[in-house]
């Protein structure tokens, strides 16, 4: 609230309840209102004038302040100041700029929400790719494993057999698997080699793009600085 309401000594009730003014009581001092301070503008009692915080400030009678104030507004509509169009129009140029402010921020808003939605869709498709990368390279190479696994399983039970065979005291019976037997012998008789099989030891997180390598940590420091306010432009409004 301004200050001068407070001085003027005249309540909001006094002013609310006649059209014509009527002269009330200084809060301050309870005393009647009878003159007009030109330097604060507010009514004052006696008192505020020779002791109050009015003292030594230039003071008219009412009637010649009441004078003097409708003189300027009577001036002020003559020169078209009290007009509506003069206050409408900057009124709707505020309004305009408030309006553009409110589309930008939503303008604004809806790129960061697509933008974020991009790169969420792409990092799971890319989590997806790896998860699926490294599910094949195991298949694969497990699958090398079980086939080994599968031939030593079947050189186990040849072995079995050649050793209940050679109890056998049926030499028809042992002559009719005479191949099965030297087959079996052959097979037992190979050394085992080596076969190469591939365990992925880690994840290569380095980030690639045109020549330009970042290591897991300089990529998520560019990642949490990433998505920063664009220039901003400049907006006047007539105000
Ligand atoms: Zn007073
Ligand atoms: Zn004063």
């Amino acid at each position: 609230m301004h200050s001068d309401q407070t001085k003027s000594a005249l309540s909001a009730k006094q002013l609310n309840s006649e059209d014509t003014l009527r002269v009330g009581e200084c809060i301050n001092h309870k005393r009647q209102l009878e003159a007009f301070c030109t330097v604060c503008h507010v009514l004052i009692c006696p008192t505020c004038l020779m002791f109050g915080e009015h003292k030594g400030h230039l003071v008219d009678q009412m009637d010649k302040a009441t004078k003097d104030l409708r003189t300027q507004m009577d001036s002020a509509a003559k020169e078209g100041l009290l007009k509506l169009e003069k206050t409408e129009t900057v009124l709707v140029d505020i309004r305009h700029t408030k309006l553009t402010f409110e589309e930008s921020k939503q303008k604004v808003l809806k790129e960061i929400e697509q933008t974020f939605a991009t790169i969420f869709k792409l990092i799971k498709q890319r989590k997806d790719e790896v998860v699926n990368l490294i599910n094949q390279h195991y298949e694969i190479q497990v699958n090398n494993i079980d086939t080994q696994e599968q031939i030593w399983m079947d050189k186990q039970s040849r072995a079995y057999d050649v050793i209940k065979l050679a109890k056998s005291t049926n030499d028809y019976q042992l002559l009719e698997k005479a191949t099965y037997i030297l087959e079996s012998l052959d097979i037992l008789r190979q050394t085992p080699t080596y076969k190469n099989v591939f365990i992925v030891n880690s994840i290569d997180t380095t980030f690639n793009t045109n020549n330009i390598s970042l290591n897991l940590s300089e990529f998520q420091k560019g990642l949490q600085n990433w998505i920063k306010l664009g220039e901003s432009v400049l907006i006047q409004f007539k105000c």
